[in-house]
């Protein structure tokens, strides 16, 4: 079965690549990215044993996760919108990965104190200076970061990156290296301990893993070919 041998075949790089940075398997987690995949494909890769996956459509997500089985977690990848904010989190996301500015953070801390909940979430950087691309730039992130830890309702876990499309996976090992460099920082200067570094992608998620990822975000790897989105 396609799904499942690919499956297999990442574990294995994975903990390849966690072994090489003198790492364990088990400190990293494969979130399997089914955004345009059918709940058939995503059955299939429950039947292998993955039980953590991403999407990054809201909408899409909604249609979704009611089909799979309920110990199944699901973590929300792409831009939010705050207008959407609450649909978002009465969904239940495990993890919120893509908040990429103050006021979306702003939006869901305030949300979360209506509905009495702590959200999981990490903040998006944009690391490689990508103007086109989401997320708080690390000087805004170092500037803004006293504003951030205050928010109530918010349980900030770690630091996330989509760094600019490279052709050989080595390029994008200095984006990697430098949110895991910012995460370092930002430990120190508390109150957080940040434990999650999500980055790296099918392409690349080897040398993510290698830089200190905590959880890689892989698709088409898994899942096949995608129509782009
Ligand atoms: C689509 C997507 C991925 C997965 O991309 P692949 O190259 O298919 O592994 C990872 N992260 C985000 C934010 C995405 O939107």
């Amino acid at each position: 079965m396609y799904i499942q041998d690919q499956l297999e075949e990442i574990r294995s790089a994975i903990a390849a690549a966690a072994t090489r940075a003198g790492r364990t398997a088990d400190s990293i987690t494969l979130l399997a990215v089914s955004k345009t995949f059918p709940v058939s494909d995503i059955m299939q890769a429950y039947a292998d044993g993955q039980r953590i996956f991403g999407e990054n459509r809201l909408q899409e997500a909604m249609e979704k996760m009611p089909q799979l089985p309920r110990d199944c977690e699901w973590h929300l990848i792409g831009p939010l919108q705050r207008n959407k904010v609450r649909k978002a989190l009465e969904q239940g996301f495990a993890l919120i990965q893509a908040v990429d500015s103050l006021k979306l953070a702003s939006a869901i801390s305030r949300i979360a104190g209506e509905l009495g909940k702590t959200v999981r979430i990490l903040l998006e950087v944009n690391i490689d200076g990508e103007s086109s691309k989401h997320g708080f730039t690390p000087a805004q992130l170092e500037t803004e970061w006293e504003t951030l830890t205050a928010l109530p309702g918010l349980d900030i876990r770690g630091l996330m990156c989509i760094p600019a499309p490279v052709e050989n996976p080595e390029e994008a090992r200095p984006a990697f290296a430098a949110l895991r460099h910012l995460a370092e920082q930002l430990r120190k200067r508390g109150p957080l301990p940040l434990p999650e570094l999500s980055m790296g992608m099918s392409h690349d998620f080897s040398v993510a893993v290698e830089e200190g990822a905590t959880i890689v975000r892989v698709g088409s790897a898994i899942f096949g070919k995608r129509e782009y989105r």
